[in-house]
C-alpha cells in the first residue's frame, strides 16, 4: 500500500486543501482503508443526473494497485 495520498495531502494541507476520499472497506477481514476518487463532470450542463463518484484501480499517482484493507 504506498503513502501517495498522505503526501499529497501533507502539500496541499498548508492551504487548507485535501483531496477528496472514500472510505474501501474489506468484507472479508471489516477493515477500511482511506482512498482518493474523482467526481464525475456533467457533459451537459442541462443534465441533472447527479454527478458520480468514481475510484481508481490504481493508485494515480504511483500506479501500485489500490486495495482494500
Ligand atoms: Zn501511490
Amino acid at each position: 500500500m504506498c503513502k501517495c495520498l498522505d503526501r499529497v495531502n501533507k502539500k496541499l494541507a498548508p492551504d487548507g486543501l485535501m483531496l477528496p476520499t472514500i472510505s474501501m472497506l474489506n468484507i472479508e477481514n471489516g477493515k477500511a482503508r482511506e482512498t482518493v476518487y474523482f467526481l464525475s463532470e456533467r457533459i451537459n450542463s442541462a443534465s441533472r443526473v447527479k454527478r458520480r463518484k468514481v475510484i481508481p484501480s490504481f493508485c494515480p499517482f504511483c500506479g501500485i494497485k489500490v486495495k482494500a484493507a
